[in-house]
């Protein structure tokens, strides 16, 4: 069987879209499937819309969380609650076309255990187009991934990937930094990546950044690191810079300059600079240790519509 799972915050207007495309690709693998759509708090009736889906559809089923938890934590709730011998995430704006998924399929079948949608191309303008863009090429430089595809949440995991991805014990999840961390014999589908059908992107900024620095700080000491390099290049050139003053007085013979005032300023303010940069990046770490070592679970589940004999 195979599993896909779908993350939904206020969708009302894509899911009737995502249902008639998500099956329509589904019946032509001809294999038997279910349809995990997992309501993330929305505010709007997606919930309903998904319980009506239900009833029409037993194929198609809902995990209710308690509230809006997030992105990854819905997906990974639907990860949880699926029992396919292979599950395919995507997201439910249509941003990653279904049409996709007999091919990743046909992967699958060809016996690779994790196939990537990987982005040809992509829709979304200004800053969060750049910001898109720009991401991928700085978590390859600064992760300590094996690989970092420019791929999103889109793809494909054998059961044995799922069994794996449900051990990881973290709150701070990255998937697609995760599914890249977990190995196995990995492929790639390449698609076009679109605008999304209807309605606004229901991730703020905000949360697009903590994601981005989860995909950084989750993966990598080198931000660590570069606080030591910062801290030996600063020392390194006021030592220079003290042994030029140092031959400039005595040069001068013996006497000192009266003002140097800019210099100072200018020392002060730097180091700072660098101090609270460190510092933040301590905090970065500190942080998610906070988060890890609380170990409350990652989503609340309200309630589930024909899952686990529901
Ligand atoms: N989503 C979610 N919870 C949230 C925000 C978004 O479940 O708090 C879902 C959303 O409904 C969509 C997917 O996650 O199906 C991706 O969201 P969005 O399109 O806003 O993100 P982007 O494409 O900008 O990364
Ligand atoms: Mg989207």
């Amino acid at each position: 069987m195979i599993s896909v799972v779908a993350p939904i915050f206020n969708e009302q207007e894509n899911l009737p879209e995502l249902r008639r495309r998500l099956v329509a690709a589904l019946e032509t693998t001809g294999q038997p499937f279910e349809i995990v759509l997992v309501n993330d708090g929305s505010r709007d009736r997606s919930g309903e819309i998904a319980r009506q889906f239900h009833a029409e559809d037993a194929r198609i089923k809902l995990v209710e969380l308690s509230r809006n938890f997030g992105h990854q934590p819905a997906v990974t709730a639907g990860v949880h609650h699926a029992h396919g011998d292979c599950v395919v995430l995507i997201d439910a704006d249509l941003q990653d076309p279904p049409e996709v998924i007999p091919e990743m399929i046909r992967k699958w079948q060809e016996g690779f255990e994790v196939v990537l949608g990987e982005r040809n191309s992509r829709a979304e303008h200004g800053v969060r187009g750049i910001g898109f863009r720009l991401f991928y090429p700085v978590l390859r430089a600064l992760s300590d991934l094996p690989s970092a595809p420019d791929a999103g949440i889109f793809g494909l995991m054998d059961r044995r990937v799922v069994e794996e991805f449900n051990r990881l014990p973290e709150r701070n999840r990255f998937i697609p930094g995760l599914r890249s961390w977990l190995g196995f014999k990995q492929a790639s589908v390449m698609y076009d990546r679109n605008d999304r059908a209807a309605g606004k992107p229901k991730q703020t900024l905000r949360r697009l950044i903590h994601y981005a620095m989860d995909g950084i700080f989750s993966f990598s000491y080198r931000p660590l690191r570069w606080v030591t390099w910062m801290g030996i290049f600063v020392s390194t050139v006021t030592f220079g810079l003290a042994a030029f003053y140092l031959l400039q007085f005595i040069a001068r013979g013996g006497r000192t300059y009266g003002s140097g005032f800019t210099t100072t300023i200018l020392s002060i303010l730097f180091l700072g600079g660098v101090q609270m940069i460190a510092i933040g990046i301590l905090g970065e770490y500190v942080g998610r240790i906070y988060e890890e070592i609380k170990q409350r679970p990652l989503y609340v589940v309200r309630d589930k519509v024909g899952i686990d004999g529901r």
